[in-house]
């Protein structure tokens, strides 16, 4: 089923994010905590796709795995700048053959080589890959995009983040997940800019639950969320302490949820990193506020 379809009947989503492992051993895993996550009843689940296309096999397996042997709705993530266009709409028709109906359409990263080039005529931005799956699929895929409360790294200011953004929406996206952070009020501010300039999709809220601080400290530092000083004074003491790291790191996530809920954010998405103790300890803790309805 289309993920707008919920989102359109008001309907609050909780959704999880896993990547393809690279073993057997981390496949087996990831489908434990799928297993273990299967009883919060998600609104869907996405699989991310590896920069520059590294997991191509890999994505379409797993998805196609969850897709046929669990009840889960599944989103693909697909990003464009290294592929070519008739690699995209075969990745695409692959999708639709197997009945997956929504796609995560992104640019990714570029790769750092010197002389990498995009392919001839490649998409060069996310809003191209909108507008690729529109143009040759119609109204089969549900499209979400991207989007970053405190700016992509490479937006010289919010002006142009939300111009950008604003496009890939024209282009027909029908919802966003945000990148992760960890201030409420960056995605507030935000969500209120969007609305100011008529952009009106369900933009829900990426959400990481630090297990290892010194891992997301990396991750954050990449893609440009600010880790508020407050949690960084009482993760430094205890970084190199996993257990203390993950209980800061827990209750952080759900005083953050506990507000996007009763702010009204349309759902809630977790980054898992495909481990389902943190994910499920916030759950639990918030379960009780979350509502049926938006
Ligand atoms: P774009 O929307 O193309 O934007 C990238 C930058 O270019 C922005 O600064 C934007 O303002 C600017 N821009 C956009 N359009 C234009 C234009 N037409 N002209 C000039 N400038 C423009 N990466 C992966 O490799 N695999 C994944 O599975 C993955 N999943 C993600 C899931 C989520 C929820 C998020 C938030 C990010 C994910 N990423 C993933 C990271 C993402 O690929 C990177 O952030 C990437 O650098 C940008 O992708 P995008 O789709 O946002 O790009």
């Amino acid at each position: 089923m289309k993920i707008i379809e919920h989102l359109r009947r008001g309907e609050f989503s909780l959704s999880f994010e896993f990547f393809p492992p690279k073993t057997q051993e981390g496949e087996e895993e990831l489908f434990q905590t799928i297993l273990d996550l299967r009883p919060l009843n998600p609104t869907f689940v996405s699989v991310t796709y590896g920069a520059g296309g590294s997991t191509r096999e890999r994505t379409r397996r797993i998805a196609q795995r969850i897709h046929t042997e669990t009840d889960l709705t599944v989103m693909v993530h697909l990003t464009c700048i290294a592929h070519t266009k008739q690699e995209l709409l075969e990745m695409l028709t692959s999708y639709k053959e197997m009945g997956i109906q929504n796609v995560l359409a992104l640019r990714g990263d570029v790769p750092k080589a010197d002389d990498f080039k995009p392919p001839e005529g490649a998409c060069k931005h996310a809003d191209e890959l909108v507008s690729l799956i529109r143009e040759n699929f119609k109204d089969y895929f549900c499209v979400c995009v991207a989007s970053y409360p405190e700016g992509h790294p490479e937006s010289p200011n919010m002006e142009w983040e939300i111009k950008f953004f604003k496009k890939k929406v024209l282009k027909g996206a029908d919802f966003s997940i945000t990148q992760m952070f960890f201030d409420n009020s960056y995605y507030y501010e935000f969500v209120e800019l969007c609305r100011k300039e008529g952009i009106n999709i369900p933009i829900i809220p990426g959400i990481m639950p630090i297990t290892n601080f010194r891992q997301i400290q990396k991750f954050a530092s990449m893609c440009g969320a600010t880790i508020p000083q407050s949690l960084i004074d009482r993760m430094e003491p205890v970084a190199e302490k996993p257990e203390e790291v993950a209980k800061i790191g827990i209750e952080f996530a759900i005083r953050q949820c506990e507000d996007l809920i009763r702010n009204k954010a349309p759902g809630l998405h977790f980054y898992t990193l495909n481990k389902s103790k943190a994910t499920l300890e916030v759950y639990k803790a918030i379960s009780g506020l979350i509502p049926r309805q938006r």
